[in-house]
């Protein structure tokens, strides 16, 4: 799960980590009162979605020259104008996808003098099992570029969760970063707040782009990008309540509360299947009889008719899915719990696509008669190639 930008401020803030003031808007008329509780003379006005790149991003139906999602202000006036123009408004940036983002909510926050813009990220790096950081001196707004064509300028190391943070690490990473006096005291110091912060919260990932030199030589976080472990967001309830759903595919957003692994992909097929690897498997056949899935999902082991109905809803309110396959192995999942869910979905919705069905395992004769009783149209498939090829075949003839 991410926040935004001004929610991982607050938490920053609450760690004791240097952010500037801000105040979050969610309506046009708030907007002056907002800019007039700080002090300027330098404003920032930033859109809040859930997606970097904003600076060089720009506006669905921008005037010519219209600058992106970060603007700067000289007064109060400016501030509250710039936040009016842009709420409402969709934001497309590298990391939106064409379709953009609706900029529901703007932080103004003080502008701040800067010297130097520097990276500094924490994640959870799979490779060694442990916390990375990941730190460099070209930070901004190109730090995509700046891994793919000057890795050298990028320090990466992981931190032993035998021995934690020390003060070897900051002062590592205050070396990579070219800082020096006061300031390596203030990396170190952010160093440690950071890794407490990532490990007490469950994050995933921590991203400060830029953290600042300012003209006065302190160290600054301009920028705040966090996500968390999903996983532990039963015991995060503070971090749960920072959610804002609105940010989220309402597919998945339907699957989550249904306890459903979905995941929306572009293809044209959609996929009920219960199991992670035999999902993955059936995406892969769909490939190699020559489509595209539209989903991963996983219904799960336990999966009940309600559930399942669920899941085929979400499937069908996809405008992209041309045809549907549902690949069950029935082992504490019983083939007839499968066959009735989606009975009772086709009558609730409707089929507007071709469906393959292909069941096997437990109760599986029990499965195939409710569905042939139900007098669907529904074509069945007798194992996993011949599943693939017959749902291919019927979405591209
Ligand atoms: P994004 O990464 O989504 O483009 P940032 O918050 O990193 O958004 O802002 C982009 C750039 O805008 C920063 O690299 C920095 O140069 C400038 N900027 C952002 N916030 C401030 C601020 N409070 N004061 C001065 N400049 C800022
Ligand atoms: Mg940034």
């Amino acid at each position: 799960m991410n926040i935004h930008e001004y929610q991982a401020k607050q938490l920053l803030r609450e760690y004791g980590a240097p952010v500037s003031e801000g105040v979050p808007v969610t309506r046009a008329e708030e907007a002056k009162t907002a800019a007039s509780q700080l002090d300027g003379p330098l404003w920032v006005v930033k859109a809040q979605i859930h997606a970097g790149g904003r600076g060089k991003g720009s506006f669905k139906e921008a005037q010519a020259g219209e600058k992106g999602g970060v603007r700067l202000a000289r007064s109060v006036e400016e501030a509250a104008e710039e936040a009016q123009k842009m709420l409402g408004r969709t934001l497309v940036t590298h990391q939106t996808g064409p379709a953009g983002k609706q900029v529901n909510r703007i932080y103004i926050e003080d502008g701040s003098d800067i010297e130097r813009e520097l990276y500094l990220a924490l994640l959870v790096d799979r490779g060694s099992s442990r916390v990375s950081f990941v730190c460099s001196t070209e930070g901004g707004m190109d730090i995509e570029q700046v891994a793919a064509n000057t890795p050298d300028k990028i320090l990466s190391f992981s931190v032993d969760p035998a021995s934690g943070i020390s003060g070897f690490h900051g002062r590592r990473v205050a070396f990579a970063l070219g800082l020096q006096g006061q300031q390596v005291k203030q990396c170190v110091a952010l160093v440690n707040t950071l890794y407490r912060m990532f490990i007490e919260r469950d994050m995933e990932m921590l991203e400060i782009n830029p953290l600042i030199v300012t003209t006065d030589g302190t160290l600054k976080c301009l920028d705040a990008k966090m996500g968390f472990d999903s996983n532990a967001l039963y015991r995060q309830p503070a971090i749960l309540a920072l959610r804002d759903e609105t940010e989220e595919d309402p597919k998945e957003l339907a699957a989550s509360k249904f306890d459903l692994n979905y995941i929306a992909l572009d293809g044209e097929i959609g996929c009920m299947v219960n199991g992670a690897g035999l999902a993955m498997a059936t995406m892969d056949i769909i490939k190699l009889y020559g489509a595209e899935p539209a989903n991963f999902l996983d219904v799960g082991g336990g999966a009940t008719k309600d559930k399942v109905t669920e899941a085929f809803k979400i499937i069908t309110s996809d405008s992209n899915v041309k045809g549907i396959l549902v690949n069950i192995f029935g082992g504490i999942m019983r083939c007839d719990v499968i066959a009735e869910g989606v009975v009772a979905a086709v009558r609730e919705v409707g089929l507007q696509v071709p469906l393959v069905v292909r069941l096997e395992g437990t109760n599986v004769e029990k499965g195939k008669e409710i569905i042939n009783g139900s007098g669907l149209d529904v074509i069945a498939a007798d194992d996993l190639s011949d599943a693939a090829e017959k749902i291919v075949k019927a979405v591209k003839g």
